[in-house]
């Protein structure tokens, strides 16, 4: 992902700023002119820039700053908090509840990814339980219909569409009656590609929202767009009532961060962000662990979902066997995030995980106590692997974290497949 770049260079900027002997005016300056640049290069727009440098010039004075302050962690702590305020609009409208009928209608432009974005969404909701599905409305695009149906079949969602009928209102409506009755709770209504200069399909959409009368109108959008993002998401927020958007094709452009900052500043919260053309390069999109990640400080929580999504548990024998033994080593814990990265989109997922675990001695991996890694072995890892500090103290958490969990499955009998929800009920308990 080309944001990578844009997060190194803000973090090598905050890194020189913090090994110069004295942090005055001097070391500030030069400091905020390179994350300037970084941002004006990722195409964020110059009125943000602007003010996120002056914002934390205001947070950040020098002069009245007593003698002993951290003034590294100072401003460190400003910049993070301006990133997150510049791409953070606030909450949706709606987000909907599980076991309760929502419809949830895709707008955007033609070749944004919309119809490959209902089936991600779609698919992240089934994955945690929901039971989604998906119409086609879209009767403007030729093959529209074949490929959200290739898609939901793949998927094994749900789909509703029709090769004869050319109203896309009458698709709509009947498609969501339809999966009400089936007692679907996440109704997916895809709708034509459209350009913001075509009325008559602006029209068509305004149409369907008002027969289908959606929970949430989600626009989607192509990053590659970059600054003009802004004037499309206006667009669309003037014809229906677009209540988050969706960015797609974040894996591949230098334009990126134009685009999520220009969607903040429609006052539009982004959810997902795609990654990439499958299935499952879809992600959450959060403002703080988004930009914790862009400063290569790492995502725990992130990083964790992830493994429960990739990694059923109940396909994993051998590692049950030995949590059922009440034995979770710091191996276990590094060989199943090597799994992970061997059947994870790995760039997802690296870009969550702090690069340290090749640091850790045979003795420090396969101990199950922790205490065994004292201050020294943290320091000795974090040198190591050009990580924090602060970073080994994390994961460390985490693994007691895990450590408690797992401690409940001693003595357990291993479930077989699918017998995991009884599982999850003892280890919640
Ligand atoms: P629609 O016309 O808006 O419905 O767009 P499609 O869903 O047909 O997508 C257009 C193209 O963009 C397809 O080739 C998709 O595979 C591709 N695409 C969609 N989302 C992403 C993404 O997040 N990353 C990448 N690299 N490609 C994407």
């Amino acid at each position: 992902m080309v944001l990578a770049q844009l997060g190194g260079s803000i973090s090598r900027a905050i890194q020189q700023m913090s090994n110069a002997t004295i942090i005055d005016e001097k070391a500030l300056n030069d400091c905020l002119n390179e994350i300037t640049r970084a941002l004006l290069q990722a195409d964020v727009q110059f009125k943000l820039v602007r003010d996120m440098q002056t914002n934390i010039k205001k947070i950040v004075n020098l002069d009245d700053l007593a003698a002993g302050h951290n003034k590294r962690k100072i401003i460190q702590q400003a910049i993070f908090n301006e990133l997150c305020k510049m791409l953070d609009p606030g909450k949706p409208s709606f987000t909907p509840k599980k076991g309760k009928p929502s419809v949830v209608m895709f707008v955007g432009l033609q070749g944004s990814g919309k119809t490959t974005t209902c089936t991600k969404y779609a698919y992240y909701h089934q994955k945690k339980g929901w039971k989604p599905a998906l119409v086609c409305a879209d009767t403007f695009r030729a093959g529209a219909f074949d490929q959200l149906k290739q898609n939901a079949t793949k998927a094994k969602i749900p789909f509703y569409g029709s090769y004869t009928e050319s109203d896309p209102v009458k698709i709509a409506v009947d498609g969501v009656d339809r999966f009400k009755k089936e007692n679907c709770d996440l109704i997916i209504v895809d709708t034509s590609g459209r350009h913001k200069q075509e009325a008559a399909l602006f029209e068509e959409m305004r149409q369907v929202s008002e027969a289908t009368k959606p929970d949430l109108v989600i626009f989607v959008m192509d990053s590659s767009i970059g600054q003009a993002a802004f004037d499309q998401a206006q667009a669309f927020k003037q014809s229906v009532a677009v209540g988050a958007v969706i960015v797609t094709k974040m894996d591949g452009h230098a334009k990126g961060g134009g685009a999520l900052s220009a969607v903040a500043a429609t006052k539009s919260p982004v959810i997902f962000i795609g990654t990439g053309e499958h299935m499952d390069e879809f992600e959450v999109f959060d403002v703080k662990p988004f930009v914790s990640r862009l400063l290569g400080m790492g995502d725990w929580s992130g990083f964790m979902d992830k493994i429960h999504e990739v990694v059923p548990m109940d396909q994993q024998p051998e590692l049950l066997q030995k949590l059922s033994e009440g034995n979770f080593t710091l191996r276990i814990m590094y060989e199943q995030f090597q799994n992970l990265l061997k059947m994870g989109p790995i760039g997802q997922v690296f870009s969550m995980l702090p690069g340290f675990s090749a640091e850790l001695m045979p003795k420090e991996l396969d101990s199950s106590n922790p205490k065994l890694m004292n201050e020294s072995r943290m320091m000795r890892i974090a040198r190591g692997s050009g990580r924090h500090v602060r970073e080994v103290m994390e994961m460390l958490e985490e693994y007691k974290r895990l450590a408690k969990i797992w401690s409940k499955m001693k003595g357990l009998k291993i479930p077989k497949k699918g017998e995991m929800s009884a599982l999850s009920r003892n280890m919640n308990a």
